[in-house]
């Protein structure tokens, strides 16, 4: 003010302009740095089926060329494709994770498809919790694998959801961030489109599927993301040729009626799509996969274990108490454990040892019986020795009769 410069002539005080930042206003700055050094990682999961256009979409996306070998429709089962890329725009770099499902869709029986897909989510919760419960942890350097955002593709039927659909997504909107996509959406109208999208939503709604939304509590992104939660689910192509229209070379699918620009927001939802996953709401992506699913997932796990807050009584449980606890609780198990193994090894000694006795008895039996055979056979055997004894005698008594009887008509011959 003239004031404040009067006073400054008359005390010959010079005044500076600050040059840069100084103080915590610096603080922004610091998190940039240390965040371009650290990199970045986000991990897509693309749920579709096979042929739909998911490789192709993630190429577009990402300006590369990711694309491996095509899929068969002949698995007998679904399973995942993972693949990680290091990436670099500029100074910044990106750890990208794409899981694909694989034979998605192609099974007679669906009921089980999302149940692979489930049980990897599943699996990299687990890993980081199991992470964040070591006693050495180190969270700054572990690859977080946790997926923060499920793209599901929906096949350009312009009809509706089939049922395989809202059984995926049902099983997996408490997990993941679920963006539904309409895939090869250069195969149906712009009419049709609008219908399409009007009933994927009804259906999802009256099916009380609960999709991501974009966050309109942050007023820099409040009216973009609102008006884009509007458009969904995003129309989408993809195409990884190059196509001359008019002067300009531009990302596009070629038919002999024209060229249909992926990079058009009248043609399709593609730059939207890019725009809200890479460039507005990545980071809410992730911090919702940390603060919402992980968190549910975290929950029920350590609930599961008997882990709790507050006691019955409400009070404050320290941890020291409930491990304490659980140890008491695993030692009376054991201990239980224990005298059940003794009651049934004492039981099946028993057992034994009656069919031991039984069988004792029964040859006991066996040899009673024997010996009363063998005895009336010595019996029978004695009678027949008797019996041939006497005849034995008789038969030497006759032979000496006869053989008196010899001698003395022998010795009558003679004196004759
Ligand atoms: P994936 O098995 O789901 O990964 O499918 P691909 O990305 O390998 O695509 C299968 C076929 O569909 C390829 O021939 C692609 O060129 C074609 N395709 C991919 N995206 C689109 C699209 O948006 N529109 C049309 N019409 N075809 C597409």
């Amino acid at each position: 003010t003239p004031a404040d410069g009067d006073t400054q002539k008359e005390n010959n005080i010079r005044c500076l302009t600050t040059s840069g930042h100084f103080g915590f206003e610096c603080l922004p700055n610091q998190l940039v740095t240390r965040s371009i050094r650290q990199g970045f990682t986000f991990n897509i999961l693309c749920v579709g089926e096979t042929g739909i256009g998911k490789s192709t979409l993630i190429d577009t996306l990402f300006n590369t060329n990711l694309k491996d070998n095509k899929s068969s429709h002949f698995y007998s089962s679904v399973g995942l494709r993972i693949q990680t890329y290091e990436l670099q725009e500029s100074s910044v770099q990106l750890k990208l994770t794409v899981v694909e499902t694989v034979g998605y869709g192609d099974q007679m029986n669906k009921e089980a498809s999302h149940q692979p897909i489930v049980d990897y989510i599943d699996a990299q919760f687990e890993a980081y919790l199991h992470e964040e419960l070591k006693i050495q942890r180190s969270l700054s350097e572990y690859h977080d694998s946790r997926v923060h955002v499920c793209l599901y593709f929906i096949s350009p039927t312009g009809h509706s959801l089939k049922s395989l659909d809202l059984l995926t997504m049902k099983n997996l909107d408490s997990k993941v961030n679920i963006i539904p996509l309409i895939a090869k959406a250069d195969t149906v109208s712009k009419n049709d489109i609008q219908m399409f999208k009007r009933k994927i939503m009804s259906e999802l709604i009256s099916n009380g599927i609960r999709i991501y939304q974009f966050p309109t509590d942050d007023e820099t992104t409040a009216q973009t993301n609102s008006s884009v939660n509007g458009l969904l689910p995003f129309a989408v192509v993809g195409s990884t040729d190059v196509v001359k229209v008019g002067k300009r070379m531009v990302r596009g699918r070629h038919y002999p009626w024209g060229v249909l620009q992926v990079e058009n927001e009248n043609h399709c939802d593609f730059i939207k799509l890019r725009d809200m996953l890479l460039c507005t709401n990545m980071e809410n992506l992730k911090e919702k996969t940390h603060t919402q699913h992980y968190e549910c997932y975290r929950y029920q796990k350590l609930q599961k274990m008997g882990f709790t807050d507050v006691g019955p009584d409400n009070q404050p449980v320290s941890f020291q108490e409930i491990f304490q606890a659980k140890r008491q609780e695993f030692y009376d198990q054991c201990q239980r454990e224990e005298e059940e193994l003794k009651q049934k090894f004492v039981q099946q000694v028993k057992e034994k040892e009656a069919t031991f006795k039984a069988a004792e008895k029964e040859l006991q039996d066996k040899l009673e019986h024997l010996k009363v055979i063998q005895q009336e056979e010595i019996k029978k055997l004695e009678g027949e020795k008797k019996q041939l004894e006497g005849e034995i005698i008789d038969f030497y008594k006759v032979k000496a009769a006869s053989e008196a009887l010899q001698t003395q008509l022998s010795a009558s011959a003679k004196k004759d």
